[in-house]
């Protein structure tokens, strides 16, 4: 499929629905194969009106629409918002900001704000579609301590980093993230520090509720 150029083409192409469709499909299914996010059967029909698809397996919630098991979902902002964001964040070498967005898009700051931080997780993490759900073997979240000793540190090197709360975790080192589904590969991110509950914040963003994850002891 051939994918836009510049930030007007993207902007045009992904105006319209059909096309945030079959990217869509393109992205997330290499066969072109639409699959229900909530019991992976094939038999789904599209609803062209409605934009959604209609799946004929025994459970709740039948009806679904692409952004369902992805980052995008618990939000009202369309594909056709989210798409040409996706495509800015990655276009964009130098970084852009959630202002510049705003203005691009049409969307309000706020809205900005919140599809940078969702967009820039998935890029973390490598993928936009959520982990675990269907048949999804069990996931396994931990943190960790990564660098050096503070007392090996320069003493300016220590005092810099104390002063801008850089290097969190009280011991002067970055705090990683690591999340496996079992059987797959790590993912793994560097994240501010341990508090706030921010990797209990990112597994409810990137991991389907209802999968089973396992961690240690910490609360976080
Ligand atoms: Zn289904």
């Amino acid at each position: 499929m051939e994918s836009p150029k510049t930030l007007q083409q993207a902007i045009q192409f992904f105006t319209d629905p059909e096309n945030c469709r079959q990217f869509m499909v393109a992205v997330r299914w290499l066969d072109g194969k639409v699959r229900c996010p909530y019991c992976d059967s094939e038999k789904v029909t599209y609803l062209a009106k409605a934009r959604l698809y209609r799946c004929y397996g025994d459970h709740p919630k039948q009806k679904f629409s692409l952004k369902v098991g992805t980052v995008f979902e618990d939000s009202p902002i369309p594909l056709e918002k989210w798409l040409p964001a996706v495509w800015l964040v990655v276009s964009c070498k130098n970084g852009i900001s959630s202002y510049e967005l705003h203005r691009a898009l049409g969307v309000t700051q706020k809205s900005a704000w919140f599809m940078l931080h969702r967009i820039r997780l998935a890029i973390q993490s490598k993928s936009f579609v959520k982990r675990g759900g269907p048949g999804s073997a069990p996931i396994e979240v931990d943190e960790t301590f990564i660098g050096g000793k503070t007392r090996f540190m320069h003493k300016s090197t220590r005092e810099r980093l104390s002063r801008n709360g850089g290097m969190q975790g009280g011991s002067g080192k970055a705090v990683v993230m690591g999340m496996l589904v079992r059987g797959g590969q790590v993912r793994a991110q560097v994240i501010p520090d341990r508090k706030h509950n921010i990797t209990e914040k990112i597994v409810r963003e990137l991991v389907e509720p209802g999968t089973e994850v396992h961690s240690d002891e910490f609360q976080g």
